[in-house]
């Protein structure tokens, strides 16, 4: 897709990165088939931007360790053919690069932290190596007819050095546009900022030279303010977004940090100003029920809940559904007996309570289970 022709349009663009930052701070394992089927619902939103997942180690982040055989599914293959739609990969180094080009992948996302003590927590080297990192991988993606797309992760504060100076944000920002990025989506990882901090950041990187087109906006919703800041950078010019379906999210070195800004939320604030997405939101806020559903996670995007309750959604968490259909009589009752205050803690419908509790009732009266939970 030609960049300019995005940048020229009025509207705002959001990616989503439910996929890899939403789904990468889950401990229990995602079956690969359920993160395809998320990207494949996310596309039928009319998303135009969906990162998929990243090719980091799965030592690092064991969520994602399947990042190759995702990339490898068919459905998956089909959808990277798809020029209409951009589906990044975050790449941490030249393996990464490698692995994902081999792949088929069209477009990688490269990542440096704009404090140090996050940079050598998180990838084990100096701000400086980082961006020589990033710089060679972006060099051979370039080369190969890649796009490349740059993260800047601690823009407002830091876990280990605390608040991060704009200086630093805006000469990392020019290294990665430097390199060859097409755009550089600035991540508030904490969610520290608040509007304030949004409108004097961005302000600093205008009068530093930074074009504002160029930018993207990455805020988590810790302290709430995600939506607040996206709409204040939206007012400083800023048309790109990144955001994670139902909130998903988080960050393992940021006790309490939340996911991205909820899709749904996004979505809805700039449908509210009359400004163009391209995104249905009524199906989106389903996606986001559903994919919230699948991972007995409440539903991070207040938006998202709100349309999808109107709209009726009931659906039962699948794994539940198919393991019990799959357990025989007795594991059923042992999986019942022990799951049955799990299930209520994750909120699931009535009706499953009630088969639980049936079940339950059953057994104690030796009566024959009924097929087919
Ligand atoms: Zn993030």
């Amino acid at each position: 897709m030609d960049e300019k022709s995005i940048l020229r349009n009025s509207g705002v663009r959001i990616v989503e990165v439910g996929p890899r930052d939403g789904l990468q701070n889950i401990k229990s394992a995602i079956p690969t088939l359920t993160k395809v089927e998320l990207v494949s619902r996310l596309r039928n939103t009319g998303l135009k931007s969906i990162e998929l997942t990243s090719m980091v180690s799965p030592r690092a982040v064991p969520q994602l360790a399947d990042g190759r055989q995702l990339l490898a599914d068919r459905e998956i293959q089909g959808f990277l053919q798809d020029e209409e739609v951009r589906h990044p990969v975050l790449v941490p180094n030249m393996r990464g690069l490698e692995r994902a080009m081999e792949l088929g992948v069209g477009e990688v996302a490269v990542f440096v932290s704009a404090s140090e003590g996050f940079s050598r927590t998180n990838i084990n080297c100096s701000v400086n190596e980082g961006l020589s990192r990033s710089r060679q991988v972006a060099q051979k993606a370039l080369e190969a007819g890649l796009s490349v797309r740059g993260y800047v992760s601690c823009i407002f504060a830091c876990p280990f050095d605390g608040p991060t100076s704009h200086e630093t944000v805006a000469r990392v920002v020019k290294d990665l546009l430097d390199m060859g990025c097409y755009e550089v989506s600035l991540g508030d990882t904490l969610g520290v900022g608040s509007a304030v901090d949004v409108k004097s950041l961005l302000g600093h990187l205008q009068r530093s030279g930074v074009p504002i087109d160029r930018l993207a906006g990455h805020f988590h919703d810790t302290y709430g303010q995600a939506v607040s800041n996206v709409w204040a950078a939206y007012e400083c010019g800023v048309r790109v977004f990144d955001s994670s379906v139902a909130g998903l999210g988080g960050c393992p070195y940021c006790p309490g940090a939340k996911g991205n800004a909820a899709t749904e939320d996004v979505v809805f604030l700039f449908d509210r100003a009359g400004i163009e997405t391209g995104v249905d939101l009524d199906q989106l806020a389903i996606v986001g029920a559903w994919i919230s559903a699948e991972l007995s996670m409440a539903n991070g995007s207040r938006a998202g809940a709100a349309l999808a309750a109107r709209q009726g959604f009931r659906e039962q968490p699948r794994s539940h559904k198919e393991s019990f259909g799959k357990l025989e009589q007795e594991e059923v009752m042992s999986k019942a007996q022990k799951d049955g205050s799990r299930l209520f803690q994750a909120g699931v419908s009535l009706r499953a309570l009630w088969q639980v509790c049936h079940l339950l009732w059953r057994s104690r009266h030796k009566l024959a289970l009924p097929l087919g939970l």
